[in-house]
């Protein structure tokens, strides 16, 4: 069985994808969890992107506690015979997987982008060295844990002709010794990188704070109203705050469309929108890093392009 799990449903749909294709390769099913409240429209929308199966836990947890959650995945595991766990590879899947991999004593590979069996064994690869090389880490044991962060893998096409199994179990984990104090919401201003579909980003080619409206104003006009930048704009100057950071410590994000001003394209930053699909870099320096990771490229002053570019997309655009 190949089972995947996560807290957040869009990780969950894009894990089902390369699950299906691990299920396929090795002869097994695929298996989506869901631990909680009984879901049932939640399970059937993980069929109609792949699920064979899903298993719900229900449980009483309040609060997401590692320990308690692992504890319950450990047994779904166990009830399931599965082989390869893939985890949405967020903060609380993180701390799950290391923590399910020492209950089942079970090897764990954290942020993988690529996961495929070659010659019977698991393999999966993490970018490492800051996006200077990738490590292909093969697994010897099962069961195998792969940790998979969002739009690692494409979903598959929704088909709600899809059939599927749905079992539910009352399961639940051993108490913890932890006790969650208070939890505070993260104030944000509604950024959502990571979802985007058009982002302008800029980096440390602006050479004031208020000049970055010239990319509020070129992304408004592409309707895709998505900034982004690079660490220095977020990190070191501030102008920006940290949901607007892309790159190797900032989000990874996959637009259609990815428009870099300013920007050199140190590979730290590149780490963050390689998967972007059409990138255009505007940028003074001819040589500038960025135009290799580039589809298109405009050598000139970012205070000439953009201007120009807001009104011709304008223009365009009606
Ligand atoms: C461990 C680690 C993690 C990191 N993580 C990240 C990360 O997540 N994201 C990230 O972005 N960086 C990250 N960095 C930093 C990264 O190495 C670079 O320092 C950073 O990306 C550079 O930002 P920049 O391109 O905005 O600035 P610069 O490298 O200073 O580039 C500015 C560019 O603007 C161009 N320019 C200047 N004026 C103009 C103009 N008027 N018109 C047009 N072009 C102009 C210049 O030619 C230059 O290419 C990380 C570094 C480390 C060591």
């Amino acid at each position: 069985m190949v089972l995947v799990y996560s807290d957040n449903k869009n990780i969950t749909i894009e894990m089902l994808s390369k699950a299906a294709e691990l299920a396929k390769e090795t002869k097994k099913k695929v298996t989506a969890t869901i631990i909680g409240k009984a879901d049932e429209n939640l399970a059937k929308e993980y069929i109609s992107y792949g699920a064979d199966k899903v298993f719900i836990a229900e449980t009483n947890l309040k609060d997401f506690k590692a320990e308690e959650y692992a504890d319950i995945l450990s047994k779904i595991v166990k009830e399931t015979k599965s082989e390869i766990i893939l985890v949405g590879s967020n903060k609380n899947g993180k701390e799950l997987a290391a923590r399910l991999g020492g209950l089942l004593n079970a090897g764990c590979i954290v942020d993988s982008n690529n996961v495929y069996m070659k010659n019977n064994k698991l393999l999966a690869e993490r970018i490492v060295y800051s996006g200077n090389a990738i490590a292909v880490n093969q697994f010897n044991s099962k069961p195998a844990i792969v940790t998979i962060p969002s739009k690692a893998f494409d979903p598959l096409k929704k088909d709600t002709s899809r059939k599927g199994e749905v079992t539910k179990k009352k399961i639940d984990g051993e108490k913890s010794n932890s006790k969650i104090v208070k939890v505070t919401e993260m104030k944000t201003g509604g950024v959502n990188v990571e979802d985007a579909e058009i982002i302008v980003s800029c980096g440390r080619g602006f050479k004031n704070k208020d000049d970055i409206k010239l990319v509020q104003e070129l992304a408004d006009v592409l309707k895709g109203k998505t900034v982004g930048c690079s660490r220095p704009i977020a990190a070191d100057m501030k102008w920006l705050s940290e949901e607007h950071w892309i790159g190797l410590s900032g989000h990874k994000v996959k637009p259609k469309l990815y428009i870099a001003a300013g920007i050199s394209g140190q590979i730290q930053h590149i780490a963050g929108m390689r998967d972007s699909g059409i990138v255009v870099a505007i940028n003074k320096d001819p040589d500038a890093l960025i135009f290799k990771s580039a589809d298109y490229g405009i050598v000139g002053d970012l205070y000439t392009v953009l201007p120009k570019l807001i009104s011709a997309v304008k223009e365009k655009m009606g």
